[in-house]
């Protein structure tokens, strides 16, 4: 995934504290993603209250639509994608060769590390229904310079929650169990099914700051002071200092948990770029342009490729973390 609109003025803005249990709904956006066709995406990270949950610092969705996806080659760097369908096949490539269709139940992780480049497509030339999460995973300093990597997960983690209920293990660690896809800093992101007419409780780790993103039916998280429904797309921020976080459900509801440690340093994001000064930011988009081999070439592509945006006229700045 990638993003057209460069937000030049991504300043966050009443930066929620994280040092306790929180309960702050926040709403999605819809982003148009560009394209003859006008794709959109719901985005619920990063929000101006809120840069990050742990090192997740981007989620967009996009879909459930009808639609031919061509998202053409675009690079990044400092961070991980976590690439997660709903509904449809998606074929990513890349710079190191990956050549892969996901689907329901897969999981694509592409690591940056200091720079790759990649293309995102649907199957085939007709419009298809697709739905997908995409996140964005900061990587910390001491995997942020080194090379590119590329994995797909088919057989993930599920933790049995009782009563129907179940969580799949995407990234990290949840309850006892941990997910084998490579991560480098402390986190969890897992799918969460809640039957009709159950209550469960997700068992969370007090010193990370975790979230409950709505993904299908009408979820509603017990927890103090009220109960707060989740509809779908919409991010509820949990804070820090909960041992768990209990979720009904009238009919049957999805929803994705995202949380780990507090990421270490504030970052800088623009575009498709997380560093962490405006000048390296500026050097990444200049590599970018020139066609500096540090972002290789996309397999089997010829020369098509997503121009990055004109930089803002102001410095791009750290977000705060904390007031
Ligand atoms: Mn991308």
């Amino acid at each position: 995934m990638t993003r057209l609109d460069a937000e030049a003025t991504e300043t966050v803005e009443r930066p929620v504290a994280g040092d306790a249990p929180r309960s702050l709904l926040l709403h999605a956006r819809e982003v148009p993603l560009g394209g003859v066709r006008g794709m959109k995406v719901s985005r619920a990270l990063p929000q101006r209250e809120l840069p990050m949950v742990g090192a997740w610092c981007f989620l967009d969705r996009f879909g459930p639509q009808v639609t031919t996806m061509r998202v053409e080659p675009h690079p990044h760097i400092g961070l991980q994608t976590v690439t997660w369908p709903f509904a449809g096949q998606t074929r990513h490539r890349d710079a190191i060769g990956s050549d892969v269709v996901i689907a329901r139940g897969q999981l694509n992780i592409m690591t940056s590390g200091a720079g790759i480049s990649h293309s995102e497509y649907s199957v085939g030339d007709d419009p298809v229904e697709t739905d997908a999460l995409q996140l964005w995973v900061a990587l910390p300093e001491s995997r942020r310079h080194g090379e590119p990597g590329f994995e797909r997960h088919v057989d993930l983690p599920i933790v049995d929650l009782g009563g129907g209920a179940a969580a799949v293990v995407l990234v990290g660690h949840f309850g006892e169990v941990s997910s084998p896809a490579v991560m480098h800093t402390p986190i969890v992101g897992a799918e969460v099914f809640v039957p009709a007419g159950t209550r469960v409780t997700l068992p969370l780790d007090p010193r990370w700051e975790h979230a409950i993103v709505g993904v299908d039916g009408a979820p509603l998280v017990v927890s103090d002071p009220a109960p707060v429904a989740v509809p779908a797309n919409d991010l509820l921020y949990l804070g820090v200092g909960r041992e768990g976080v209990e979720i009904a459900a009238d009919t049957d509801a999805t929803v994705f948990l995202l949380g780990g440690e507090p990421f270490e340093d504030d970052i800088v994001m623009w575009w498709n770029f997380v560093g962490r000064s405006h000048d390296e930011i500026v050097a990444a988009r200049e590599d970018w342009e020139a066609g500096s081999p540090r972002f290789g070439h996309v397999v089997a592509h010829g020369d098509e490729r997503i121009p990055a945006p004109p930089m803002p006229t102001v410095r791009l700045t750290r977000r705060r973390r904390r007031p």
